[in-house]
């Protein structure tokens, strides 16, 4: 009778097409953190260095699609595409709402950039074009007030825009092709949110098998302890990532990663901390260049130390024992006042929390000894900290 074929097959629906993979930088542009980095790996060059990484991306398949979003100090920003002018890059329309060829300016001059990139792949020219345009846009509306106010950057707003984007190109990916959206949603249905080997295995192909794939960079340089603050709409950006199945990759270049380092671990993404800067983009495109088709061949940098310390809700500490209100999981560095819980209200019963323990007096008992091994081996029970 007929074999059965047990091969892996890349066909997706009607068309032999490999599904695009949509790459969602996100990247921090602190500028505390860059001016500590100057040394070793300037801005600019960081910023060199994750074009050639980009175009590496968009050559990989000519579907494939890249966005990158600026977190900086202040707030998060597009880079590419530009979501605040229709055109952002060089393409300047004149008058009559035609583009401009062949590069010329506003005073009759020609752009000799344009002509240089005249032979470029389009599409290369387009990313480059528009992500320095707008990132000169963002560093020149920074004021030094700015700089000065915060030390910290915008993650978590970045995540959002990241996530809400991705969100829209699979829609509008799966209503163009049709179908692939079944898949995603019948992987979240099932609510896997801790997925076992078996139930991994299944969503991983289910996720990769159709539909467009996304996954997220982030390439850090801020601290995580100043953005304490951020600690929920952060967590809630990575929990909507573990749902959707998109990982996040994690370029760590300065400073420590409490929270990025759980986002990684949680959504199953690569996370890298770099102890030689200057070699970002021997990194980027060795780790992080493979999708997640990809990444199924091959042993990928892990982590097996991840901090998994949280914030407190009531004064975004980063703390590594606290309070968790038993209703909405909230994390408090210290009883609440009145035992009520800052988040939901709910009057939580403390008992005789903080009361000085009554020190009884043990019996002694006898040692009993068996092959010479101690019996008093068993734990005491310690106390669970209050509700
Ligand atoms: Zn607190
Ligand atoms: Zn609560």
């Amino acid at each position: 009778m007929n074999a059965v074929d047990a091969s892996e097959h890349y066909e997706i629906g009607t068309n032999n097409e490999l599904a695009p993979s949509l790459l969602t930088i996100v990247l921090d542009t602190n500028p505390h953190a860059w001016a500590l980095l100057e040394e070793s790996l300037p801005f600019s060059k960081a910023v060199a260095n994750i074009l050639v990484f980009i175009n590496a991306h968009l050559a990989c398949n000519y579907a494939n699609e890249v966005a990158v979003v600026a977190s900086h100090s202040q707030r998060a920003a597009w880079l590419y595409p530009s979501h605040s002018q229709q055109n952002g890059g060089r393409d300047s329309t004149d008058a009559d709402g035609d583009i401009e060829m062949n590069g010329r300016l506003d005073d009759g001059t020609t752009n000799a950039r344009s002509i240089d990139h005249a032979n470029k792949y389009r599409p290369f020219r387009i990313v480059e074009d528009q992500v320095t345009c707008n990132l000169q846009e963002l560093l020149a509306a920074t004021s030094i007030s700015d700089v000065s106010s915060t030390t910290s950057t915008m993650m978590a707003g970045a995540l959002t825009l990241a996530l809400s984007h991705i969100n829209r190109q699979m829609i509008s990916w799966s209503d163009a092709h049709g179908g692939s959206e079944l898949d995603t949603s019948t992987a979240t249905a099932t609510g896997n949110l801790l997925p076992g080997a078996a139930t991994s295995a299944a969503s991983t192909a289910a996720s990769t098998s159709a539909g467009l794939r996304s996954r997220i960079l982030i390439i850090s340089v801020s601290s995580s302890t100043n953005s304490a603050h951020q600690y929920i709409p952060i967590m809630n950006s990575i929990f909507a990532c573990q749902r959707l199945h998109i990982p996040i990759d994690v370029c760590k270049l300065s400073g420590d990663a409490v929270f990025l380092q759980q986002a990684s671990d949680a959504t199953r993404g690569v996370y890298m901390s770099l102890a030689e800067p200057r070699g970002l983009l021997q990194y980027l495109m060795m780790a992080f260049l493979p999708d997640q088709r990809s990444r199924r061949h091959l042993v990928l940098p892990s982590r097996v130390d991840v901090d998994f310390r949280a914030a407190c809700f009531c004064h975004r500490r980063v703390v590594n024992i606290g309070f968790v209100c038993s209703i909405c999981l909230s994390i408090f560095c210290e009883s609440p006042e009145n035992g009520d819980c800052l988040t939901c209200g709910t009057h939580l019963e403390l008992s005789d929390y903080g009361a000085r323990p009554a020190v009884v007096r043990r019996k002694k008992k006898k040692k009993a000894r068996v092959n010479g091994a101690s019996a008093a081996a068993t734990p005491t029970p310690t106390a669970t900290p209050g509700p």
